[in-house]
């Protein structure tokens, strides 16, 4: 056989359309044109998805010190005068004149450089203002100034106002942490790449109470902690590095901060933060709401403010970022230079929207029957797949570009020896397994990744 070589994802475009041929993600609304930088998840998107909150999920709350919370998205406007958002959640805009289009100012490189419109090029301008990226609603039938409320633009404050609740209910000691997965709002000047950047998206976050002093000790155990989270999920490591915050580049109610950023098609990007959140978020909440969010140390019997180390990952950018360093193409060549191309999404048997797909070799029906039923058994304990359509070699295909770790082929010797072949997705080996081991070898089999 001819050498194999790698190609991997060089532009999003590439995926975007493996998404919406395989049933990963489409547009919003495509039937009406389409809702700008709105996506929804398909059959196979949204099992991804679903798979990456619950590795994440996993990986925070089956800790001993962390509890899961899923709190409301509309919360008490106070909320958000508390946390800093409605006189600081803004980003810098600036009209183009000409053209009309709007862009952030902050992160514009025509801009930045030579004041110019990256559209048009033009440079009459106006001058940058803050515009408030909270989206705004109202509450009830009457549309008026003291029925304004918000969707929420991070689900960290919903931790904040429940860390009495959850301290109490839970009686954890500090330090411990309150992790949600839940959608925020965000009404982004410049959305776009895919889902990458939306105005409505789902984060994971995690926020952890310390005693104050330990702050910059568990600062650098989490961030440790995600990095080998990422590890673990088979993330190709020299594609994600830390970045910190310099000092212009803290929020205002951070001490420190590092961004995870991942090596996207677009470039190095943030993929999560990780925050040393100070005490600023409970004293703030304390001031606004006049209830004491004091913690009481037992032990050695005083009596402080818990400082916050954050963890914050979007889901939809973490899919992105999974979908983006799974893709592969095996490139091989005939002896008259022809390619022939293997694409295949090389993701962790955790995270793959379908563990195994079964094949019968033929349409017939004594195979045929033995199939289904096997798909319906494995379909018990993980999720399964049935395909009887196209050439064995093309059915193969199609499980690799969707990252299904086992082909199960039924053939005309499973009807002598009770057997089956199972095909690997990343080596392409065959195995021979007795039909009644199929369940206990793959799932052996998905431990070993
Ligand atoms: P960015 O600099 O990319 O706007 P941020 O620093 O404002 O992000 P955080 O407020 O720290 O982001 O939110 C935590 C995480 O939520 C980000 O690392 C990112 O993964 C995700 N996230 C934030 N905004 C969006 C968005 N508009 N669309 C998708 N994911 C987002």
């Amino acid at each position: 056989m001819s050498e194999v070589t790698v190609r991997r994802l060089t532009d999003l475009a590439t995926l975007v359309s493996l998404s919406k041929r395989r049933g990963f993600v489409f547009q919003s609304s495509e039937i009406y044109g389409g809702l700008s930088s709105c996506w929804d998840y398909g059959p196979l998107g949204s099992q991804l998805k679903l798979n990456v909150k619950q590795a994440w999920w996993r990986a925070m709350t089956r800790r001993r010190e962390i509890c899961g919370i899923d709190a409301a998205i509309l919360m008490h406007p106070t909320v958000w005068k508390a946390s800093g958002h409605v006189d600081g959640f803004s980003d810098p805009l600036v009209d183009c004149k000409d053209c009309k289009t709007r862009f952030r100012a902050d992160n514009t490189e025509s801009y930045l450089n030579h004041q110019k419109c990256p559209n048009c090029g033009s440079k009459n301008l106006s001058e940058p203002r803050q515009f408030n990226l909270m989206f705004k609603t109202h509450m009830g039938p009457v549309e008026d100034q003291g029925s304004v409320i918000y969707l929420r633009p991070e689900t960290a404050q919903g931790h904040f106002v429940n860390f009495q609740n959850c301290q109490v209910t839970t009686r954890y000691k500090i330090p411990f942490g309150i992790a949600a997965i839940g959608k925020s709002f965000r009404n982004e000047i410049t959305p776009g790449n895919f889902i990458f950047r939306t105005r409505e998206f789902e984060q994971m976050e995690m926020q952890y109470f310390v005693k104050p002093g330990t702050d910059e000790k568990w600062f650098d155990t989490w961030k440790e902690l995600r990095f080998c989270f990422y590890k673990k999920y088979g993330f190709r490591m020299e594609n994600l590095r830390f970045h910190p915050h310099g000092p212009t580049e803290l929020a205002h109610y951070a001490k420190a901060a590092v961004d995870v950023q991942y090596l996207f098609p677009i470039g190095w990007s943030e993929l999560e933060g990780i925050h040393n959140r100070s005490d600023f978020d409970l004293t703030q909440h304390s001031k606004f709401s006049g209830k004491n969010l004091e913690y009481f140390d037992e032990a050695n019997k005083e009596k402080f403010v818990p400082y916050v180390i954050e963890t914050a990952v979007g889901c939809d950018r973490l899919v992105l970022a999974f979908l983006c360093d799974a893709y592969r193409e095996e490139v091989t060549k005939d002896d008259k230079g022809q390619e022939d191309i293997r694409v295949v999404l090389g993701l962790h048997p955790e995270l793959a929207p379908v563990k195994v797909a079964v094949l019968p070799l033929s349409k017939k029906e004594e195979l045929t029957n033995i199939a289904e039923k096997l798909r319906d058994d494995l379909s018990l304990d993980m999720e399964a797949e049935y395909d009887e359509s196209a050439s064995i070699g093309k059915r193969y295909r199609r499980q690799d570009e969707i990252g299904t770790p086992f082909c199960v082929t039924v053939d005309f010797e499973t009807l002598n020896d009770q057997a089956v072949t199972v095909r690997h997705r990343d080596t392409m080996k065959q195995e021979r397994v007795a039909i009644s081991q199929l369940t206990q070898y793959l799932q052996a089999k998905m431990k070993e990744f």
